[in-house]
């Protein structure tokens, strides 16, 4: 497979907003499709508005901010994706959902697309199950703010090919990104190691011994974490944090240390899922 130029994300939520920007500051052409009216087009403006930001703080060019723009193209069908050399699929966290989208893509695009999904949980060899080309699917886990975040897990499953690890792995640092080669296991590395972080500061605001302000004081202080876990869950979206604890909780046989809290299933039922609907642990005014 030769280097990727035309990118297709799909999904133009808060990750494949950050991936198609991502994308497209590093030069390529990105179509951009979501099953919700108008969302590709929505994100296109929302980057557009934040590179706006960056030029006027002297970060960037008027010029640059165009041509990023340029790069942008929102599509509304799968079928425009037939020509793409890379999907990034970064749908609503379900292995149904994905599924679908997969074999969708496995009968539009070429036998030479690489294939990519965002999940920040899932098996990468379940969402590979079934697919005629499983070997051509791989995580590639971008972290939120994905314009700003460095790192992207590159997740390779027991029927990945090889070479095409490579190349992912050899073309990720031209989006400016650091790439980590780790193997499908559940919530990979970082969402793995990231539970404790959660679950112990919710069990201390649930055994009222401080408020969500304190404790992510506390760890962002003497951590040198740029957000505390309270924070955190309310830029990654308390449904999507819950999901992820779901999921390593069945994985790991209901094993307590990975047990989802009260507290967050409470505010998801209540629709309070952090930044994107206003409130979350703090309120988003
Ligand atoms: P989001 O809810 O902000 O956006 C999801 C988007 O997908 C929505 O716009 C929705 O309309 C669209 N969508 C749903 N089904 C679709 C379909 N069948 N076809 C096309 N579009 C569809 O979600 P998000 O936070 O951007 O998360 C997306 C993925 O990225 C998830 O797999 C999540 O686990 C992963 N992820 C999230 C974060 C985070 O911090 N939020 C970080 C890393 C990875």
């Amino acid at each position: 497979m030769n280097t990727p130029h035309h990118i297709a994300v799909i999904g133009a939520g808060i990750m494949g907003q950050g991936i198609a920007q991502v994308m497209a500051q590093a030069g390529h052409r990105v179509s951009v499709f979501d099953v919700a009216d108008g969302a590709a087009e929505a994100a296109r403006t929302a980057i557009g508005e934040a590179l706006a930001r960056r030029v006027s703080k002297g970060r960037l060019s008027e010029a640059d901010r165009q041509a990023t723009i340029d790069r942008l193209h929102p599509v509304d069908r799968m079928d425009d994706l037939a020509d793409a050399d890379l999907v990034v699929e970064a749908i609503v966290e379900r292995l149904d959902v994905k599924h679908a989208v997969f074999q969708e893509l496995e009968t539009v695009c070429s036998t030479d697309t690489l294939l990519c999904t965002n999940t920040s949980s899932l098996s990468v060899t379940d969402i590979a199950d079934g697919l005629r080309h499983p070997q051509r699917l791989f995580g590639l886990h971008f972290f939120n703010p994905a314009p700003v975040m460095k790192l992207v897990e590159v997740v390779n499953t027991r029927d990945s090919d090889p070479a095409l690890q490579r190349m992912l792995l050899d073309w990720v640092p031209t989006l400016g990104k650091q790439p980590v080669s780790v193997a499908d296991s559940p919530g990979f590395i970082v969402n793995r190691c990231a539970r404790p972080f959660y679950s112990e500061s919710l069990v201390m605001l649930e055994q009222n011994l401080a408020t969500p302000e304190v404790i992510d004081d506390c760890l962002t202080a003497n951590l040198g974490v740029p957000l505390g876990p309270f924070a955190l869950m309310d830029l990654v979206g308390l449904d999507i944090n819950l999901a992820a604890t779901e999921t390593l909780w069945r994985a790991f046989d209901h094993h307590p240390r990975f047990r989802p809290a009260v507290s967050v299933r409470d505010r998801v039922e209540a629709g309070q899922l952090g930044r994107k609907t206003g409130q979350g642990f703090y309120p988003h005014p």
